[in-house]
């Protein structure tokens, strides 16, 4: 397909192109409408891209599956208009069990036809979706092997560490597969590790007591997994080159889990197995930030968590928290930062996403959260684009419009590198394509 229109391509060396070409579900030429042409067979068909064009949005923190289980569950297998997906998903209550105890194969594949659609809407082309037992991941091999599978999805396994980490590893070694496994659209990523609790129940691990928990044993945090059983765990990762990404909200967290990396790194180097810290956006701390860079360390951060959480923080931590989740102070470091969501705990629009990483807007109050770390135009579409490739251990595949990378796009009603920050909340999906398929057409 030749694809003529006003292309962003988040390739630095050619920011923009008026067209590209694509062959196989790959690109093959960007640049001019006649440069593009001419890596085609004549005849290829010619599509005229809407709006502006940018490389498909990546959410890195996407429990897609549970997502499309819970949809499934408010509004059934019938399609719904994406607006009132986003408003069923946004005032769900997230805890209610699974009626019957646990959802059936067949109840899962519904739940990935369901949420796929939705999620092109959104000018989503892929995701992470973080922590899978081995029933969800099997719900989406078989979605890929009936031909359901339209998100590149790469999935994060979650083992079991109740037994301890010896035990674990024993099963991954029996098991035998690692980080790569796959092919474009569904790949193993890195293993899933939660190190501590979260902002808001006042159980992610912090330097400091929680305000009024001076006096309790676990009045900093709780801490999921022993210092032994994380040390074996990830040391297991990098002798054997699985990834990894850690789930750890707070500082004293950050703090270990970056001792523990900085340990393992000394005898195996690290830095090219994407190791990732999940969320991290509580009070990391100057030093993490260093240290993260140092060691090729990702990180995947989730604006919607700030939006969500932002006025509650400070009432239980006073002002200084304002400066959570500080992206800017990341990418500054030289840290690679991936953006994303973590829905269906938050709101998922990757819209709203990029909206709050520029204006660090918080729900509840006009006042933003230490607007001086709002990011560029650039800087917050790399989050869902490059960034969040990396995240996903694509970077050199997806994330970019360029030769070699795959030909996934979204076309929106603005540009968002010159549009109003406020215009990019609701910015219009006009199209999306994965593989060079449009699989999104917006019927306005
Ligand atoms: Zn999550």
């Amino acid at each position: 397909m030749l694809v003529v229109g006003d292309i962003i391509t988040m390739d630095p060396a050619h920011p923009r192109a008026d067209a590209m070409a694509t062959s196989g579900g790959a690109i093959v030429a960007v640049g001019t409408p006649a440069d593009a042409a001419a890596a085609l067979p004549p005849g290829t068909v010619v599509h005229h891209a809407p709006g502006t064009v940018v490389p498909g949005l990546i959410d890195s923190h996407l429990h897609l599956q549970w997502a499309g289980l819970l949809l499934l569950r408010l509004l059934g297998e019938e399609p719904v208009a994406p607006d009132q997906a986003l408003a069923t998903l946004d005032a769900a209550t997230l805890t209610e069990p699974w009626p019957d105890g646990e959802p059936t194969r067949a109840q899962r594949l519904a739940a990935l036809r369901v949420i796929q659609p939705f999620v092109h809407a959104l000018g989503i082309t892929g995701v992470v979706d973080p922590a899978l037992t081995p029933v969800e991941l099997g719900a989406y091999v078989e979605c890929q092997r009936r031909g359901e599978l339209k998100t590149r999805v790469v999935a994060m396994p979650h083992p079991d560490l109740e037994s301890g980490a010896e035990a674990a590893i024993a099963a991954l070694e029996a098991l035998g597969v690692g980080t790569g496994l796959g092919d474009d659209w569904l790949q193993l990523g890195g293993l899933k590790v939660y190190f501590d609790g979260v902002g808001m129940s006042g159980t992610a691990l912090r330097r400091e007591p929680w305000p009024g928990r001076e006096r309790q044993a676990d009045g900093h945090g709780w801490q999921r997994v022993s210092d032994s059983d994380f040390y074996a765990i990830a040391a297991y990762c990098a002798r054997s080159r699985w990834s990894l990404g850690v789930h750890v909200v707070g500082g004293g967290g950050i703090d270990r889990v970056l001792e523990t990396f900085a340990q393992i790194n000394a005898d195996i180097p690290i830095a090219d197995l994407g190791f990732t810290l999940i969320h991290a956006y509580l009070e990391p701390s100057e030093a993490n930030l260093g240290q993260t860079a140092a060691l090729g360390v990702l990180v995947a951060a989730q604006p919607a968590i700030h939006w969500t959480n932002g006025v509650g923080l400070v009432q239980r931590l006073g002002n200084g928290v304002e400066r959570a989740n500080p992206i800017a102070s990341w990418l500054d470091a030289g840290v690679t930062v991936g953006g994303g969501s973590d829905g269906p705990y938050f709101p998922l629009d990757p819209r709203l996403g990029l909206w709050q990483a520029r204006t660090r807007q918080v729900a509840g109050t006009e006042v933003p959260h230490a607007p001086e770390l709002g990011l560029d135009p650039t800087a917050a579409l790399a989050l869902y684009t490059t960034g969040a490739a990396a995240v996903s251990l694509a970077g050199s595949r997806r994330g970019q419009l360029q030769p070699g990378f795959l030909a996934d796009w979204v076309a929106l009603g603005v540009d968002p590198l010159s549009t109003s920050t406020e215009a990019l909340r609701t910015m219009p999906v006009l199209e999306t394509a994965i593989g060079g398929a449009i699989v999104y057409r917006s019927a306005a």
